[in-house]
């Protein structure tokens, strides 16, 4: 087969929610990768980081109330998660391709900066949920000290909300594309990136979550990839989903992309974002192929056999 450079973005099905989960679910998250290197293709994996920053970023919370310092920001806590990751995700390629009598090919994590505009709309109106549930009382007093937005969620409690901005530029992208393109398989954007502004000479790290399908569709363009494969929990995009008149795509072009997100057939927060990062990727060169499908199914998607395909 024909060797293409190919984006991964991997769901949270292929971490799972825990520690212990993290580590039995890596392995089929390594087979779905290695059987892509297998066939020939250029990987570069990019993952999403939720529960795992959210371990860390409470964590950091209740030392520093023990010691009275002041939590460690977010970005600190996206870096921490992407070198955990990158930890157990490594750790597991080699064994699999051990497993398989391959030899190990170069494996790298880059921990990786992803720039963002200060001025982005998402900052005025934050709304992802992040961190631990508070009562009322500690939330409100958690806001005033520490100038956190908190919201209700869900019924569950109050939480922390910070912005979702779009991603703008992968500051490592250079040191990326050089391991990429000399055979290493690299781990990167993990959590769709540490978000950064830039100040001057100075980036600095901001409250904020980079949604990774966006910072992986980012990736795939300007690495110029011949793919984008955003693996998750479902097999196909449906259109009416969940609905009886239940419709699994196929193939669809752009356009048709762009239509059904209009007439609102994606969940936003989950399926909406994936659409349109496939989209984002797909219009931006020719033969640009985005594919969305199940992380187990990564091999048949990319012959052809499965998967919901979005191209110009
Ligand atoms: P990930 O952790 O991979 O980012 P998400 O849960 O954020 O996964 O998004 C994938 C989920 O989106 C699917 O498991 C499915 O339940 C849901 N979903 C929402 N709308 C659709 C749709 N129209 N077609 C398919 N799946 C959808
Ligand atoms: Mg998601």
């Amino acid at each position: 087969m024909e060797k293409k450079k190919i984006v991964i973005a991997l769901g949270g099905n292929a971490l799972g929610n825990t520690l212990p989960e993290q580590m039995i679910a890596v392995k089929t998250t390594a087979k779905a990768i290695v059987d892509l290197v297998e066939d020939g293709n250029e990987v570069v994996v990019v993952h999403g980081n939720g529960p795992q920053v959210g371990v860390i970023n409470n964590a950091m919370t209740e030392y520093a109330q023990q010691d009275g310092s002041n939590p460690a920001p977010l970005s600190v806590c996206v870096a921490m998660s992407q070198a955990y990751i990158g930890y157990d995700i490594q750790n597991a390629l080699r064994e699999e391709f051990l497993n398989r009598e391959l030899a190990v090919p170069p494996i790298a994590t880059m921990v990786t900066q992803v720039r963002v505009d200060a001025d982005d709309p998402a900052f005025r109106t934050p709304s992802k949920p992040i961190g631990r549930f508070m009562n009322k009382d500690l939330a409100l007093k958690e806001a005033g000290e520490r100038g956190w937005i908190v919201k209700e969620d869900a019924g569950r409690g109050y939480r922390r909300v910070v912005a979702s901005p779009k991603p703008k530029e992968i500051i490592e992208l250079p040191a990326i594309r050089a391991m990429a393109d000399s055979g290493q398989l690299v781990i990167c954007c993990g959590g769709g990136g540490i978000p950064v502004v830039a100040e001057g000479k100075h980036l600095a790290g901001v409250p904020a979550v980079i949604d990774k399908d966006f910072a992986a569709a980012l990736l795939a363009e300007t690495m110029e990839a011949d793919m984008l494969v955003i693996l998750t929990a479902v097999e196909k995009v449906a259109i009416r989903y969940g609905k009886p008149e239940q419709k699994w795509l196929s193939d669809i072009s752009v356009a048709e992309a762009e239509q059904y997100a209009a007439d609102g057939e994606f969940a936003p927060g989950s399926m909406l974002p994936k659409v349109q990062a496939a989209v984002n990727f797909a219009r931006s060169g020719e033969n640009r192929t985005a594919i969305i499908t199940l992380l187990e199914k990564a091999r048949e998607a990319l012959r052809g056999e499965t998967g919901t395909r979005i191209k110009k």
